[in-house]
């Protein structure tokens, strides 16, 4: 891993109507910025403390991609731009590292809308180091299909990193994956991240679902090869735990990249815990249950975030140890890799396996498959 992204929760609006978003109505339906202008100077600085503090020796050898997420951005006002970038960009600079900023929408607004905006972006950030994250609506999509081309294409001159996302729970069909398939392709488009927004309000919804991840992705691997991701997933090993001794140690391991690579900080300054797995990261944030680490805004954050460390040692392994599913798994190290069984925390029960690679896995070889088919498939469909 030779990055450490920081997800930083600036939008909680949206005008979208995904299923399987994470954000509940009222949340959307807020026209406000999460972080208000006032507080951006404050917010970075903290950030920078806590930042250059849990990151003192590793950093410089890791580009750092600073991720604005959840919802739309581009309904905010010049002015809240130019005060957002100016404190991201100073905090950058403090951080002395390469650096990759990702910012999210809904594509759904008009380009004169939107174009203003990314204008300022450019006053303080390079297209290189900008990259968009356009969710898009896979039920939707052929309603959509116009604006998004419309979108793609303004965000093509000021965007040099394009990242696809898509929501999912139990109502996704698979109507809408050779649009999204032909939409990547015609934009060599080569990130698609399958968002995993498990939250209390739509548990059922999306933990019952996990299959459809799969048949989703391998629908849209038919005629598109979204390289970033599947070389990832075939990376894939089929592993088990042989002794005691190697549970603790690669969970030791996995808990250090979970810890020290990536991160969710609330729109309060909460820090969470953010998984990262081949389809795209999932944020263990309060509208998924979850409690924060601490707050950026803590005097002793930096301490608490690290101390935190001997808690989830303690969370997985003995998570391991009562489900006994887990003990005969093919999957198990790959499993604890990513941290994916502290899901087993949002479920009623702790002895049904709710991960939602797990199809993934057991059908890789499908996977090489629909690769190898790609260009066949591509060229008879066009
Ligand atoms: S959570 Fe599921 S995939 Fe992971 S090790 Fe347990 S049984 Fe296997």
């Amino acid at each position: 891993m030779n990055r450490i992204k920081i997800a930083i929760e600036t939008s909680t609006s949206c005008i979208g109507k995904c299923v399987g978003c994470a954000l509940t109505h009222a949340q959307k339906s807020s026209i406000y910025p999460a972080i208000i202008e006032e507080n951006l100077l404050n917010f970075f600085s903290k950030l920078e403390h806590f930042y250059n503090q849990v990151h003192t020796s590793t950093k410089k050898e890791k580009i750092l991609v600073i991720e604005l997420v959840i919802g739309e951005h581009f309904n905010f006002s010049d002015d809240y731009f130019h005060s957002l970038f100016l404190n991201l960009k100073n905090f950058l600079l403090s951080t002395e590292q390469q650096f990759i900023v990702a910012i999210s929408t809904s594509g759904l607004l008009p380009p004169n809308k939107m174009e203003p905006k990314l204008k300022i972006i450019h006053q303080y950030l390079n297209k290189e180091s900008l990259e968009v994250h356009l969710v898009c609506d896979l039920n939707l999509f052929s309603k959509y299909n116009e604006k998004y081309e419309e979108s793609i294409l303004l965000f093509k001159q000021y965007f040099s990193f394009l990242n696809i996302l898509t929501n999912f729970d139990n109502k996704i069909s698979l109507e809408n994956c050779l649009l999204l398939s032909k939409f990547l392709s015609r934009h060599d488009i080569t990130d698609l991240q399958l968002v995993y927004g498990l939250k209390n309000h739509n548990l059922k919804m999306v933990g019952e679902s996990k299959n459809i991840f799969f048949d989703i992705y391998k629908e849209i691997l038919k005629t598109n090869t979204t390289t970033h991701r599947h070389i990832d997933i075939l990376e894939i090993l089929n592993n088990q735990f042989t002794t005691d001794l190697e549970i603790k140690e690669h969970i030791e391991l996995a808990v250090d990249n979970i810890l020290l690579n990536q991160y969710f900080i609330s729109h309060e300054g909460n820090v969470h815990y953010f998984l990262p797995t081949p389809i795209g990261t999932i944020e263990l944030d309060s509208r998924a249950g979850f409690f924060p680490i601490t707050n950026i805004y803590q005097e002793d954050s930096t301490k608490i975030y690290l101390d935190s460390k001997k808690n989830l040692i303690k969370d997985l392994i003995k998570i391991y140890s009562q489900n006994t599913l887990c003990h005969n798994c093919d999957f198990q190290k790959n499993c604890y890799s990513y941290g994916i069984p502290l899901l087993h925390k949002l479920f009623y029960n702790n002895n049904k396996c709710n991960n939602p690679l797990l199809s993934f896995f057991e059908h890789q070889n499908d996977l090489n498959f629909s690769i190898t088919n790609t260009l066949n498939d591509w060229k008879a469909l066009n």
